[in-house]
Order: structure tokens, then C-alpha cells, then sequence
């Protein structure tokens, strides 16, 4: 399906293209989310689950850990965050945690195994090195980590030196993802996250020496201040430190959604056209650094799993978005945290008084999810298909769900005629196809799938496309 030559596009097609769009990391996605579905389904959910591993072995588990803390706010952050200097605030945070961990071990019954970890934030590191040690033995006597567990963890680099990272390395976390952004000191500025290039560059090295299996960096185009020519600059950059995957995402500015972006000069922000350039640019200049498109919006070097698992046909998605793991239960602590288990999805409280006193309580601080129907799963199976094989088989989803797919889907299929047109798709007689040129505005394919888009145009919910 892909080349590692980076498509041209054409000035016509981004046009058409530049819509607003989810990330599918679940299907139905968050926004469908109801308060129909509460802590009480959230509990029986669980003992479903507990009931059914006394019968046969579950597959391990995934666990999301949010932690909400950040000391200073960057301003284009869409993130659940609480930003406070006061490191203190973290004690309450860690005893709710515990306090939430005790009841999924309690739900689950006997100690599940865990495949996958992922610490995700606000901060992770707003917490001190002792509070690390303390979350991972509270998550260690709950679950029984595989000793080949993938362990990864957001770092600002503002927050971390040397030493810290030796500190993480030792706590077993094997993956780590640095936010950059751009390192451009006027963007930076602009943005409210000053961090020089020699840090994060001794950064990685340290990360790199100290053996993490995967290093990841984060960088966004479309920021204030932001040139083609300055960002083509931090590509050249990054692409030279070598981290085994990038993700590169395009800001959306959404200040009515978003307070800290209001802080944000709407006059400085770049225009459309030197947008698209950007991301052309950056494409060009990752694959010209031998890195492969993996889809969505991330890169990795042909030797990491991610592109290994994609050259297998073997890529998954969930809510930290690829993933080689097959699919799997995935738990979410903490506050705003989604876990995904069983035929439903999970959101906790997004706030943390909510979330204490549900603690205080002795309950799960689930306040909103989705039970799938059969049509939900169906759906599922066919946009995950899109999203991480660029391919559906008819045959294949019609025996999963016992459809026929062309007539079920044939306004999907109608819809997707206008992207054959335009070179994204090919629809074959048993199956429909994402081309190179698609496999870079994927979700805009998977979109004709979602049974919430076919009565409306996605607007300010969901992030760009480009
Ligand atoms: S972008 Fe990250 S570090 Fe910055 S305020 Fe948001 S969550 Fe905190």
C-alpha cells in the first residue's frame, strides 16, 4: 500500500481535504459518549470480565494512567490538565489513585496480566521520582506486568534531566515519548514552551544510552510563528536525533473550546497554504531520512516495531493511537482517564473534585460511555480496518457479523465513489482499498463508515485533517 516516496498533492485535493475529523482511536468515538453509561455499568462490565477469566485465560490487559498535573501551560494545549507550581497537590492525586487501582483489582479478581502501560498527562513527570516509584508499586501489586510488557511514558523535557530518566528506566518503563513541538525559539514563544534544541537533543541521547527499546518525538505544524522554511528546519532536526517514531500533528485553533489558546495571536498563526506546505515538507523530509509513514500522522524507522507490525498487515489502534498489541481490554486510571473493555467504552470524571469524591466514596469515577451495539462492533471492525490496514474485505466482515456488505454499506460505498475519484480509494468488487495518496488523509476514508458522520459535517469536535 505505501511508498516510501512522498506523494505530491495537489493544491485541489487539500482543499477538499481540510475538514475537521476524529483520530478514531475508538469507534463510536468519545464524543458519542453518554452518562446512560455509568459507574454501575462500568462495575458490572468488570465482573462480566472477571467472570469470563475464571473460565478461560483473558488476554493481558492495557492500562492508561493519567496524570493531570502540569507546572506551566503551553498555549495550544487541547489536553485535561490542572496547572500548578504546587508539587504538594500531587499527595492527594497519588492516595486517590490508589484508592482506584485497589477497586479495579478488587473488580477483576484474581491479578490480571498487563501487556501494555502507558502514562499519559497533563505531566507525568510534574510527579517527583519517589511518587513514580510509589504509582508503579501500587500498579505492581495490583497486576501482574508480562515480563516483555511495553512501558512507555510522556516526558516534558522541561521536567527531567539525567538522572530522571535513569530513574524511569529503572522503574521498567522501555518506551518514551518527548514533546518538541518545534524548535524554533520565536514558535516556542509564541507557544509558552521554551526548551532549547541541546536539551532535548542530550535528552535523547541519555534515553538512548540508558537502552529504551523506542523513543518517540512529538511536533505539531500550524503553531504561531511558524514558516515553512523555520519548521522544515525542525524536521531536519529531529530527523537527525533519529528517535525510533515521530508523530507530527496539525494544530487546531479552537480558542471558543481551548481557553489557553486564546492566548495565541490569531494574526501569527500561518496561513492555510503555508500549512499544507508544512506537511508536505515534513513528509518529504522524514521519508527522505528513511523514515516509513506509518498512517495518521506518525513515522518510524523501518526497524521499529510499529513499522514492522505495519509491513505484517499486524497494526492496531487504541486510545494512545498505534499500537502493535493485538486488541485488548484497556483500564484508564485516574482523572478524565478512557478505558475501553469488553464491547464497551469507559470516560471518568474530568474533573478532580468529581474524581476524589468518587474515591472518597469507594466507587469507580466513570461518568459517561458506550455500551456497542451489534451495529457499533460491525462498524468498528470495518473503520479499524480502514484505519490500520487500509483495506476492507468484504468477505472478511461478512463473516464476522453475518451482513451483506454491499447492501448494508451501499451509501458508504456511494459516498466513497467521490474519493475514488480523487485517488484516495479504489473500490474493487470484494473490497475497498486505500491508495498511497489516501493512506496520508485516512480517517477522511474512515469517516464514510461512521454512522454519526452520515447526518453531518464534522466541525469544531474533532482535530484537522491537515
Ligand atoms: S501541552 Fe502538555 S505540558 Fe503543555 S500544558 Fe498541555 S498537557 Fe501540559
Amino acid at each position: 500500500m505505501l511508498k516510501d516516496t512522498a506523494p505530491i498533492f495537489s493544491s485541489d485535493l487539500l482543499r477538499q481535504l481540510d475538514v475537521n475529523g476524529p483520530r478514531y482511536t475508538s469507534y463510536p468515538t468519545a464524543d458519542r459518549f453518554h452518562d446512560g453509561f455509568d459507574a454501575a455499568a462500568y462495575g458490572r462490565t468488570l465482573a462480566a470480565r472477571a467472570e469470563l477469566s475464571r473460565h478461560r485465560a483473558a488476554s493481558p490487559l492495557s492500562l492508561y494512567v493519567h496524570i493531570p498535573f502540569c507546572e506551566s501551560v503551553c498555549y495550544y494545549c487541547a489536553c485535561n490538565k490542572v496547572i500548578t507550581r504546587h508539587h504538594e497537590r500531587a499527595a492527594e492525586y497519588l492516595q486517590a489513585m490508589d484508592v482506584e487501582i485497589e477497586l479495579h483489582r478488587a473488580a477483576l479478581g484474581e491479578p490480571q496480566a498487563v501487556s501494555q502501560l502507558h502514562f499519559g498527562g497533563g505531566s507525568p513527570t510534574f510527579l517527583s521520582d519517589a511518587e513514580l516509584a510509589g504509582l508503579m508499586a501500587s500498579l505492581r501489586r495490583a497486576f501482574e506486568f508480562t515480563p516483555d510488557a511495553e512501558m512507555s511514558i510522556e516526558v516534558d523535557p522541561r521536567t527531567v534531566d539525567a538522572g530522571r530518566l535513569a530513574s524511569l528506566r529503572q522503574l521498567g518503563f522501555n518506551r518514551i515519548s518527548f514533546g518538541v513541538q518545534d524548535f524554533d525559539a520565536a514558535v516556542q514563544k509564541a507557544v509558552h514552551r521554551e526548551q532549547s534544541e541541546a536539551m532535548v537533543r542530550a535528552l535523547v541521547e541519555h534515553a538512548r544510552a540508558l537502552g529504551f527499546a523506542s523513543i518517540n518525538t512529538d511536533l505539531i505544524f500550524g503553531l504561531p510563528m511558524q514558516t515553512p522554511e523555520s519548521f522544515a528546519r525542525t524536521v531536519a532536526s529531529i530527523g537527525a536525533l533519529r528517535p525510533e517514531r515521530i508523530a507530527l500533528y496539525a494544530y487546531a485553533h479552537l480558542p471558543a473550546r481551548f481557553k489557553p489558546q486564546r492566548r495565541i495571536v490569531a494574526a501569527d498563526l500561518p496561513p492555510a497554504a503555508a500549512r499544507v506546505q508544512m506537511l508536505q515538507g515534513a513528509i518529504e523530509g522524514f521519508l527522505g531520512q528513511g523514515y516509513r509513514y506509518i498512517g495518521m500522522d506518525h513515522f518510524a524507522l523501518p526497524d521499529d516495531a510499529l513499522a514492522r507490525a505495519q509491513a505484517r498487515g499486524k497494526l492496531h489502534r487504541n486510545f494512545q493511537g498505534y499500537t502493535t498489541q493485538p486488541d485488548s481490554d484497556l483500564i484508564g486510571l485516574g482523572v478524565s482517564a478512557i478505558g475501553g473493555v469488553g464491547a464497551s467504552y469507559a470516560q471518568n470524571a474530568k474533573t478532580l473534585p468529581e474524581y476524589y469524591e468518587a474515591m472518597k466514596q469507594g466507587r469507580f469515577a466513570v461518568v459517561r460511555g458506550v455500551a456497542l451495539d451489534a451495529e457499533d462492533l460491525l462498524r468498528r471492525d470495518v473503520v479499524m480496518a480502514v484505519m490500520c490496514q487500509g483495506r476492507v474485505d468484504f468477505a472478511a466482515i461478512e463473516a464476522r457479523h453475518s451482513v451483506d456488505f454491499a447492501s448494508h454499506f451501499a451509501s458508504e460505498l456511494a459516498r466513497l465513489a467521490r474519493y475514488a475519484e480523487m485517488g484516495l480509494v479504489r473500490i474493487l468488487p470484494g473490497a475497498v482499498e486505500v491508495t498511497p495518496t489516501g493512506w496520508y488523509f485516512v480517517r477522511v476514508v474512515a469517516m464514510a463508515f461512521d454512522a454519526a458522520l452520515a447526518t453531518e459535517v464534522p466541525r469544531e469536535r474533532f482535530s484537522r485533517v491537515i
